[in-house]
């Protein structure tokens, strides 16, 4: 795990950001080359550890097409370092002004939203794992996430785990708009604009109590204390789902969002089916995103979903979503060994996986299945094979012989 921690002063009408970072690395023993990337718009001031380095700042437009960022920051070491760990500082100015149409993130004088795929930090191309603590200059926006403000001015961003990459969240226009709510003994705010409709928050809030108190039931009590919830005013139905990170859910909630996007079955269910896919990822996110173990978590989660949805409207419902699911996986390639470079990796993790486990819950039965998911949950288990080995008998063929089909 790495630690990233510095300051940040953002002005949201030039969509400037003064960034002081001091990012802890973990560094190959052989390795005395590393490679970040920032926004186009960057200025470097400073970069420098205790060791003496080198570095350049150039173009590279080509090298992951779902990254705005594109000034790629090279930084030599000296040869002969033994050290693991790193400490290196980078001093930058970045203008966000490069932000994808069409895209999740977005970035205007009312509102910011960027992360990894407009990184507000150096970005490594192996998205490794960081926790955040930064400290948010001077600043009247309120900010999402997990946070405490420290004075009248400055705000602290703290992730509360490792994850891939902290989205950076904020607004002036959360002020009045911002509900919560308490669920055992969890906090929970949602945060939205007014181009949010009141009717989508309103349905939102009313279910997400019900979602986490069934998840708890089936699956075993939450851990967490507080979480943040965003409704995110996307323009463009096809710029991506939501997402989750530790301590803040991200739901699309645009006025144009439709049910453009294959899987979302039914209109009725649209937003209630993203919120329970998401708050399933608080139970489902133990696996490796950046493998084919990804389906752990997203397979997973959107089983839950579906489950949240058997609990609302019935098994008919249930069923008739499963049915579609297995049309939509005819014909697929195999879950075992498919990543995010396999073109069909949507089908496969939402529609195809989610039907494999309810083709292992029709043959183990609801109750021995339901103590499977419990016992996943609770040990957090993280590999395939890490669940085959709870399975018994020919339970363990039936699922492997899914997974490979
Ligand atoms: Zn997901």
């Amino acid at each position: 795990m790495e630690k990233y921690k510095g300051t940040i002063q953002v002005c949201m009408e030039t969509r400037k950001l003064d960034v002081n970072l001091s990012m802890e690395l973990n560094v190959q023993k052989d390795s005395h080359n590393l490679t970040f990337y920032l926004p186009t718009e960057t200025k470097i001031h400073n970069v420098f550890s205790e060791l003496p380095l080198e570095y350049t700042l150039t173009e590279d437009k080509d090298w992951c097409p779902l990254v705005s960022g594109d000034k790629k920051l090279c930084v030599t070491l000296p040869k002969g370092r033994v050290d693991e760990k790193l400490v290196l500082n980078v001093d930058y100015t970045s203008w966000i002004t490069n932000i994808p149409e069409g895209g999740m993130n977005q970035f205007d004088k009312d509102i910011m939203e960027i992360g990894v795929y407009v990184p507000w930090f150096p970005l490594q191309a192996h998205f490794p794992e960081t926790v955040f603590d930064m400290t948010i200059k001077n600043t009247d926006l309120t900010y999402v996430g997990s946070y405490k403000i420290k004075n009248t001015q400055d705000v602290q961003l703290k992730s509360p785990n490792a994850s891939v990459g902290y989205p950076l969240i904020a607004s002036k226009d959360f002020n009045n708009k911002i509900h919560k709510l308490k669920v055992f003994n969890s906090e929970i705010s949602v945060y939205y604009t007014h181009k949010v409709q009141s009717h989508i928050v309103d349905e939102l809030v009313s279910s997400i109590g019900k979602i986490i108190k069934l998840y708890s039931n089936l699956f075993g009590e939450t851990s967490f204390e507080s979480l943040h919830i965003y409704l995110s005013p996307r323009q463009n139905t096809d710029a991506g789902g939501g997402y989750c990170r530790p301590g803040l859910i991200v739901l699309p909630c645009g006025e144009n969002t439709s049910t453009s996007i294959k899987y979302s079955v039914n209109e009725d269910l649209y937003m209630y089916k993203y919120l329970a896919h998401e708050l399933g990822h608080l139970w489902w996110s133990s696996a490796n995103v950046d493998s084919w173990e990804n389906w752990l978590n997203e397979s997973f989660a959107e089983f839950s979903c579906l489950l949240a949805i058997r609990d609302l409207k019935g098994d008919a419902e249930f069923d008739r979503i499963i049915s579609e699911y297995k049309n939509e996986s005819v014909g697929l390639g195999p879950i075992k060994g498919c990543d995010t470079h396999n073109e069909d990796y949507f089908s496969i993790w939402y529609m195809k996986g989610p039907y494999i486990l309810s083709q292992l819950e029709a043959y183990m039965g609801q109750t021995q299945f339901l103590d499977l998911l419990q016992n996943l949950s609770r040990m957090k288990v993280k590999t395939t094979k890490g669940v085959l080995e709870l399975l018994k008998g020919d339970l363990v063929k039936f699922l492997n012989d899914m997974l490979e089909s």
